[in-house]
């Protein structure tokens, strides 16, 4: 090999390597690009007979894996919420339990369209057995109102169902134990749109590093559900100068609900 060719090739594998510390998980080649390397496609004999029902072709290789593949659809789920509740039990799975008083399940309209998601639950809610029901859940009740519905014709859970000692955020290894629950009765309902509220829900939502300044009004995707990603009502008590911004991107669910009846 000359050594022009193994310099060339030395530096695409740089550029590769660059690419892929970005983020970058593919690189489509096509005869356009690359006609040097691609060969022509031999005429085929005979017109392929025409095949009905044939699954979607497989995914097309790449340098990094499978680039074209579908995006992760929620398959319908046959379970419920009392089956999942049931198996959550008196949950011993993560050291949360060892302060809680209750264990906090989502609760609301099991067909609703859209659906709230916040941390953790805080004192009251731990002493309540409900999501939301504190200072920061009344605030939350009347943004759901701002919006024209009413606090029981949508969905409101957590990440994790325990309280955390002191009002800490959750690790991520509590989270982790606990998101699967959540994520569940997401498969159950497969909501229209969902609210994450705050850093910790949004990060674990959306298995995102990225902060909730930076993604907080621009609808995000998860599994085909729209996911709107805004400030906490907790923060919302502290700074109520953020109202407005979470207003805005509340009245973006609003519309969106409303123009996809
Ligand atoms: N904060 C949350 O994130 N969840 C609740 O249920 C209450 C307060």
């Amino acid at each position: 090999m000359s050594e022009e060719l193994q310099n060339i090739i030395a530096e695409m594998k740089k550029q590769l390597e660059h690419l892929r510390v970005l983020g970058v998980e593919g690189i489509q080649i096509t005869a356009a690009a690359a006609p040097a390397v691609v060969a022509p496609r031999p005429e085929p004999l005979q017109k392929p007979a025409r095949v009905e029902n044939v699954a979607p072709v497989g995914p097309r290789p790449s340098l990094f894996g499978d680039v074209t593949a579908a995006p992760v659809k929620l398959t319908p789920s046959t379970e419920t919420f009392e089956q999942i509740h049931a198996e959550i039990g008196d949950c011993t799975r993560c050291p949360l339990h060892l302060e809680r008083t209750h264990v906090v399940h989502t609760e609301g309209n099991r067909k609703a369209r859209l659906m709230f998601v916040g941390e953790a639950p805080g004192a009251d809610e731990d002493i309540q057995a409900r999501p939301f029901v504190g200072r920061a859940g009344q605030l939350l009740t009347k943004i759901i109102e701002a919006i024209g519905l009413k606090r029981e014709e949508v969905l409101i859970g957590n990440v994790n169902r325990c309280r955390p000692p002191g009002n800490r955020a959750p690790t991520t290894e509590e989270a982790s134990t606990c998101k699967p629950y959540l994520l569940r009765e997401i498969g159950i309902v497969q909501p229209e749109v969902i609210v994450v509220l705050g850093n910790t829900a949004m990060k674990n939502l959306l298995d995102t590093r990225e902060g909730i300044t930076r993604l907080r009004g621009r609808f995000q995707d998860y599994k085909g559900i729209k996911v709107m990603p805004t400030f906490h009502p907790a923060y919302l008590l502290r700074d109520p100068s953020k109202k407005r911004e979470t207003w805005e991107d509340l009245k973006m669910v609003r519309d969106y609900l409303d123009s996809h009846l």
